[in-house]
């Protein structure tokens, strides 16, 4: 599932590629992914809106449009955003470059932007998890209260001061649980939270009354600086996740514990990377570069 750093490259190619266009039409062969309104009334809504602004917050997405309106999509499984350039037929393809468009991935495609300048958003899930859905601008602060969604992980308010007050509020939380609750942090998930963990040197079934102040700011300073590097790298694409021009992360190359069970640390600690369960979700860890 697309986690903070995969959310945060789309999010800024949108910015940069189709900011400031308008919406010409809509066009979707699942609209029970709609949520709050019918195919038809989403279409009518969408059409002729300009573009002003795409953000994020945890793993949601919103296109800010004009009229005060705004579109919330939330990818969940297997969900990525691709932005064409519809060529014209004298125009041909670009012979030599890779295109990604035509990789297996991306071709689950059941809703479509047509936008100006020849260019569509279009929205490739194949497992069909993934919701959408129209609201006022003005309203996004209320509805992330109503959905519970928790303060984001890179955003400046997340300081190590705010990080204790929430370990504080939740003592017999297990950490390992903790960084993945969205109502409490946002934006984390199953891959960054094993990198981050075993990164700090902490066990994921440490409670949080249980961490030492040193080993606090060593999770938010790893937290804050693999979500960095992450972004950076355009996010880890260890299965459906791709960036708006169909091509995959970087950062499952420098993974050092997700998916990584059976081999050996890549601390050269002599241990080997083992996998349990934790909140539905693997989680994976050194049991002795981790304590
Ligand atoms: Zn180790």
């Amino acid at each position: 599932m697309p986690e903070l750093p995969e959310v945060e490259t789309i999010v800024s190619d949108f910015n940069k590629k189709i900011k400031g266009l308008t919406i010409t039409k809509f066009w979707s062969d699942f609209p029970s992914a709609i949520k709050g309104a019918t195919l038809l009334k989403f279409q009518r809504e969408m059409k002729n809106k300009k573009i002003l602004l795409a953000q994020r917050v945890g793993k949601n997405i919103f296109l800010n449009l004009s009229d005060g309106k705004s579109l919330r999509i939330h990818l969940r499984m297997t969900g990525h955003l691709l932005i064409k350039i519809q060529e014209t037929r004298s125009k041909k393809q670009t012979k030599g470059n890779t295109n990604y468009f035509d990789d297996k991935v991306n071709q689950y495609i059941h809703h479509i932007w047509y936008l100006d300048k020849n260019k569509t958003l279009e929205f490739s899930d194949l497992r069909k998890f993934a919701t959408m859905r129209l609201l006022e601008t003005k309203e996004i602060e209320k509805y992330l209260a109503e959905k519970k969604i928790g303060i984001d992980a890179m955003s400046e308010k997340f300081t190590l001061a705010k990080f204790n007050e929430l370990l504080d509020a939740k003592p017999k939380m297990l950490i390992g649980i903790f960084l993945l609750d969205q109502s409490i942090i946002s934006g984390i998930g199953n891959i960054y939270r094993s990198e981050i963990l075993f990164a700090a040197g902490v066990l994921p079934e440490r409670k949080n009354e249980s961490l030492k102040k040193d080993e606090r700011k060593k999770i938010f300073l790893a937290t804050k600086k693999i979500l960095k590097l992450a972004i950076e790298m355009r996010g880890t694409s260890d299965s459906d996740y791709r960036d708006s021009s169909g091509a995959p992360g970087h950062f499952q190359e420098v993974l050092k514990v997700y998916r990584r069970d059976k081999l050996p640390c890549p601390e050269k600690c002599g241990g080997k990377i083992l996998r349990k369960k934790m909140a539905q979700r693997s989680v994976f860890f050194c049991a002795k570069c981790q304590k």
